[in-house]
């Protein structure tokens, strides 16, 4: 829907999300792949699937299946270039809590049961950095993980696919005063509230990190952006289907 008053920076309407699209099978040697490109945000998503599990589940006996995910922004990503974690000695504290937000986010898929004694490596590297960089390593990793366990169900190793629901994740802000969809960084750096989304989708929420930057928000400001966030996990859904069925 058009909405006459919108005034963001490159056009888009305040419900609108930036241009989306998969480009899978980049990195072959992974399981599944694929680089999503959502607006000036691109992030590599890599998941590869071994046929073993972390040593402490055996001695443990706990069983199925184990999710791991590693984040991390390319050097060459940011405008200024972001030195690699390895030559900073230990791992940036934004890059884990991310890195755990997506394990948490894809765990929220997957039947741990039914995967097996398997691991799920998810890997997201981002090339360009423009905002939402966590919300398109979310949906992203979603895709290669899927196609990567299509993959492994055609060579034989499942009946079944192993995936409980779909995920995706979106942000959405308040700017000026106003609810909009998919904040790109110069959005996110003058909102008053950022708020990312992680949704399955069935339509329930996986989490939903939201803070006031200097200013607090309202219920009705909240339930605006929930709205937002939701909408635009529909429209996800849809095309993460498509870039599935690839
Ligand atoms: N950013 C950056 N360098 C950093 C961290 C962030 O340039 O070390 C930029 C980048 O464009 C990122 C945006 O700031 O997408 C917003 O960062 P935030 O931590 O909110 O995470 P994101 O929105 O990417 O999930």
């Amino acid at each position: 829907m058009k909405n006459a008053t919108a005034t963001r920076a490159d056009g888009r309407d305040l419900n609108q999300l930036r241009g989306i699209r998969f480009i899978n099978d980049i990195a072959p040697n992974a399981t599944g792949s694929t680089l999503i490109e959502w607006g000036n945000t691109r992030v590599i998503c890599g998941v590869t699937i071994e046929e073993s599990v972390p040593r402490w589940m055996k001695d443990q006996k706990v069983t199925g299946g184990w999710i791991t995910a590693e984040y991390s922004m390319l050097p060459y990503s940011t405008h200024t270039r972001k030195a690699r974690d390895i030559n900073k000695g230990k791992i940036d504290g934004r890059s884990q809590e991310i890195q755990r937000l997506i394990g948490r986010s894809l765990r929220a898929a997957v039947d741990l049961e039914m995967l097996g004694s398997r691991t799920i490596w998810i890997d997201c590297d981002v090339l360009q950095a423009d905002g939402g960089t966590r919300t398109a390593s979310i949906t992203g990793a979603y895709v290669a993980l899927r196609r990567a366990l299509l993959r492994l169900i055609k060579e034989g190793k499942f009946k079944e696919m192993p995936l409980k629901d779909s995920v995706a994740a979106v942000s959405a802000g308040i700017v000026e005063g106003r609810p909009i969809l998919d904040l790109c960084y110069t959005e996110d750096v003058a909102a008053e509230v950022d708020m990312n989304m992680v949704i399955t989708g069935s339509g329930t929420f996986v989490e939903v990190q939201g803070s006031g930057e200097e200013s607090t928000f309202s219920q009705g400001q909240m339930d605006a952006m929930i709205r937002l966030g939701k909408a635009g996990v529909k429209e996800l859904v849809k095309l993460q289907a498509a870039a599935c069925a690839e």
